[in-house]
């Protein structure tokens, strides 16, 4: 099982699916292979599946369990979504064993108490909801469901999100409303503390709101960082925007100021999407940042 310890806070993550994603050149519309042969380890078949030139991109959940509090940072695509833009029909539909994943962790899902979305893109809040006959239904009915204020306002505009990304109507429909008209959301404004130790900042860029989770605990530090990086390869560079962040000039000055507050605070980072081991630290190396995979991430 995947599992770290950050001060008094156990990390766990449940996947959802680990597969070859995106093709580097399409998800990054400056990539140039280059990297792969100055930076060896980005290469490797972790990260980057050779056979089809894609990258490895991971689905998952972040558990963290402190207390008698179980929160889950992102939930992921989820199950029976239509998903009908072309970029997204690996989310299509799904059948994945997600909360078999969860029970293994020893969690039902009315065992939940928090979730967080760091966005609300499609792979970001899928599991908020399941298919119950013809209705969507909160898979966590005992959970409060907490959201960024500026990030909800954002898709609620319609100068906002959805002018940008269409094709998050049918996400918001099947995945966020079902769980605030069930009135389980709670809105989070950015650097606010929900839990002794535990707050949210803004990483905004990718989408307006976009907030990361932050654990500060007994000296010990990490960031939960949504979709601020979607791979590892950002590290080395950080001015590559994926097609998917909305402003990308401010995505870029956001990952700069989240791998720069990283290395001075030694803060261990959880992307949403990185392959094996799927969390790391960035160290400097001059002007620049250095990728230093998680070691010893099971028990
Ligand atoms: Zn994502």
């Amino acid at each position: 099982m995947w599992w770290t310890q950050v001060g008094d806070v156990e990390v766990l993550r449940v996947e959802e699916m680990l597969t070859p994603g995106f093709d580097p050149a399409f998800l990054f519309p400056d990539y140039d292979p280059e990297v792969l042969l100055q930076h060896p380890q980005l290469a490797q078949p972790n990260f980057f599946d050779q056979a089809s030139g894609k990258l490895m991109s991971s689905m998952h959940s972040w558990m963290l369990r402190v207390g008698r509090h179980v929160i889950l940072i992102d939930t992921a695509c989820g199950n029976d979504k239509v998903r009908s833009h072309p970029a997204f029909q690996r989310f299509h539909m799904l059948h994945m064993p997600f909360l078999d994943r969860l029970a293994e962790c020893g969690v039902r899902p009315e065992d939940v108490t928090l979730v967080i979305n760091t966005h609300l893109h499609v792979d970001h809040v899928g599991w908020n909801t399941r298919l119950d006959g013809d209705r969507w239904v909160p898979t966590f009915p005992n959970a409060r469901y907490l959201m960024g204020r500026a990030e909800l306002a954002h898709w609620r505009d319609p100068q906002g999100g959805l002018r940008v990304h269409p094709m998050g109507a049918e996400v918001l429909a099947d995945s966020v409303d079902p769980v605030i008209d069930a009135g389980l959301v709670d809105l989070i404004d950015f650097n606010e503390e929900f839990l002794p130790g535990l707050s949210v900042q803004a990483l905004g860029g990718h989408t307006e709101g976009q907030l990361a989770v932050r654990i500060q605990s007994q000296g010990q530090s990490a960031l939960f960082t949504g979709d601020a990086f979607h791979q590892p390869m950002q590290v080395y560079r950080p001015d590559w925007s994926s097609r998917f962040c909305e402003r990308p000039e401010q995505a870029n000055a956001t990952r700069r100021a989240l791998f720069e507050q990283a290395a001075d605070s030694h803060a261990l980072l959880f992307p949403a999407h990185a392959g094996k081991p799927h969390a790391g630290h960035v160290t400097r190396r001059g002007e620049a940042f250095s990728f230093e995979p998680l070691e010893n991430s099971t028990r």
